[in-house]
C-alpha cells in the first residue's frame, strides 16, 4: 500500500481514464489527480468516425466512465487544464494558467494529435480534422444529403468516416497520396478489399494524389491535387495519420523516440514517471524493435501495468496487439502486427462477399490476422499468436477445415 503521496497523471483519453482507475484499484491510497486538456470527461473516441458521426450512438453513451465511479474512488479531473510543463528534478509540473502543482509521481497520457497538411487554403471554413468530439461536432453542421464530402487520407479514420458520411447521403471522395489505400497498415491484398467495398457503396477514391491546395472565398469549394485535377467539396475532412504528443516529455529530458520510450513495466528514462497509451513507444519482444501502437488496447493495458507500476506491484506489458474498424457491414478485426512476415495465407474469397481472413505467417508461425466478418479466424487467430505453433498453410486456407483443429 503506498500512502499519502500524490500521483498526477497528465491526459484525459483512454490511457488517463485506466491509469486513475487502476492505480486506485491496486493500492495507491494517496491524492489522484488528472490533467485533461479537453474540458470533458475522457470519452470513447472510435465512436466519433462511426457511430456518434451517424448519429446512431448519442453523446452521453461516449464517456468512458461516470463521474460517480471517479467519485467513488476518489480521483479528481481537472478539465479544461492543459500542463504546459514538467520539472522532473523538483518534481512539479505547470499549467497554462502558471499554476505550479508537485507530484510524488507522474504518469503521462498525452495521446496523439492530428498530422496537419500545410497546403494554401487549408484554414478554409468547411476543413476540419478529425481526432476529438469538438471536431466531430463541428462537422456535423456541414452533413447534409446530396452535398460533396472530400476525405482526405485512406487510412483508418479517412475510410470509416467515409463511410459514415456516405451512410448520411453525401457524395464521397477520397484523395489518398500513396498508390494504395491503408498502404501503411495492411496488405495490398486486404486494401484491394477495401477499395472495391468502398467502390461498390457509391464512393470515388483517387490514390497517388497529393492535395496541393484548397480553393473557395471564406468556405472551402473545391480540393486542388498535385496532378491538377480538381474536385468540388462542400466539406473536408483531412485524416492524414497522428503524432504522438511527446513535448512535454521531451522537454523534460525523458527519452523519446517516435513517443515516449518505455520499458515493459511502462517506465521512462525517468523512475518517477511512467506513460501509457498513444504517446509512448516500446520494445517488443514479440516483433523486435521499437513499436508505436494507436489503439483502445495499447492504451488501456499500459494504464494498467503502468498503474501496478506506481503500486510497487510485479507487472510486464506483452499483450497481443488488437485493433478493429467498422466501415458500412464490415467489421475488420486485426490481431498482432503484420511486420516481418513472409508469406499470406488468404482463408476465403477477398474478391467477392463480404468474409475472409488474411493470416500473416513467419518462418510458418502466426504473427498477424486481419479478419473481415470472421469473429472466429480473429479469435483462434489470436490464440495462434500467442501459442505460435508452425502451421500447415494449405489447412489454414482450406475453408473446409475447421479453425479449431489447428
Ligand atoms: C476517430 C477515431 C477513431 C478511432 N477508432 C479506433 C478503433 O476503432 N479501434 C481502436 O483500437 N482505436 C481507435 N482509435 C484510436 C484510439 O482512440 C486511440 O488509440 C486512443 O484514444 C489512445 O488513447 P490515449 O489515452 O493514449 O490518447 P488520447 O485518446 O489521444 O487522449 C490523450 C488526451 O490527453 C490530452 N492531453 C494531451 N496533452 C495534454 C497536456 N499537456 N495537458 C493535459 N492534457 C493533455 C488530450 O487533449 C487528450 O484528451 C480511433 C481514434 C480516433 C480519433
Amino acid at each position: 500500500m503506498v500512502t499519502s503521496r500524490r500521483c498526477i497523471i497528465i491526459g484525459g483519453g483512454h490511457a488517463a481514464a485506466q491509469l486513475s482507475v487502476s492505480l486506485r484499484k491496486q493500492g495507491w491510497s494517496g491524492d489522484i489527480l488528472v490533467l485533461a486538456a479537453e474540458p470533458l470527461l475522457p470519452y470513447q473516441r472510435p465512436p466519433l468516425s462511426k457511430d456518434y458521426l451517424k448519429g446512431v450512438r448519442p453523446r452521453d453513451q461516449l464517456p468512458i466512465r461516470q463521474q460517480a465511479v471517479y467519485d467513488s474512488l476518489a480521483v479528481r479531473f481537472r478539465l479544461g487544464a492543459r500542463a504546459t510543463a514538467i520539472d522532473a528534478a523538483d518534481r512539479t509540473v505547470t499549467l497554462e494558467n502558471g499554476e505550479t502543482l508537485a507530484y510524488d509521481r507522474l504518469a503521462l497520457a498525452t495521446g496523439s494529435s492530428v498530422r496537419r497538411l500545410q497546403v494554401p487554403g487549408v484554414e478554409l471554413e468547411g476543413i476540419h480534422y478529425l481526432r476529438t468530439l469538438a471536431d466531430v461536432d463541428a462537422i456535423l453542421p456541414g452533413v447534409a444529403t446530396g452535398k460533396r464530402a472530400v476525405i482526405v487520407g485512406g487510412g483508418y479514420i479517412g475510410l470509416e468516416t467515409a463511410a459514415s458520411l456516405r451512410a448520411l447521403g453525401m457524395e464521397v471522395r477520397i484523395i489518398e497520396a500513396l498508390p494504395v489505400i491503408l498502404q501503411r497498415v495492411t496488405a495490398p491484398e486486404v486494401s484491394d478489399f477495401f477499395l472495391r467495398l468502398h467502390r461498390e457503396q457509391g464512393v470515388r477514391i483517387s490514390t497517388g494524389a497529393g492535395v496541393r491546395a484548397f480553393a473557395g472565398e471564406s468556405r472551402v469549394s473545391s480540393v486542388i491535387c498535385d496532378d491538377g485535377r480538381q474536385y468540388p467539396a462542400d466539406l473536408v475532412v483531412i485524416g492524414i495519420g497522428v503524432v504522438p504528443q511527446t513535448d512535454l516529455a521531451e522537454a523534460a529530458g525523458l527519452v523519446v523516440d517516435d513517443g515516449v520510450v518505455v520499458d515493459n513495466q511502462c517506465r521512462s528514462s525517468n523512475p518517477d514517471i511512467v506513460a501509457a497509451g498513444d504517446c509512448t513507444a516500446f520494445t517488443s519482444e514479440r516483433y523486435g524493435g521499437l513499436i508505436h501502437l494507436e489503439s483502445v488496447q495499447n492504451a488501456v493495458e499500459q494504464a494498467t501495468v503502468a498503474a501496478a507500476t506506481l503500486c510497487g506491484i510485479e507487472s510486464s506489458y506483452t499483450a497481443i496487439p488488437w485493433f478493429w474498424s467498422d466501415q458500412y457491414d464490415v467489421k475488420l478485426q486485426i490481431a498482432g502486427l503484420s511486420r516481418g512476415y513472409d508469406r499470406i495465407v488468404i482463408r476465403g474469397d477477398r474478391n467477392r462477399g463480404r468474409q475472409f481472413a488474411v493470416f500473416y505467417l513467419k518462418q510458418k508461425r502466426l504473427v498477424a490476422v486481419d479478419a473481415v466478418n470472421s469473429p472466429q479466424a480473429y479469435m483462434i487467430g489470436k490464440r495462434l499468436i500467442a501459442a505460435a505453433p508452425a502451421l500447415d498453410p494449405v489447412a489454414l486456407a482450406d475453408t473446409s477445415v475447421d479453425l479449431r483443429t489447428l
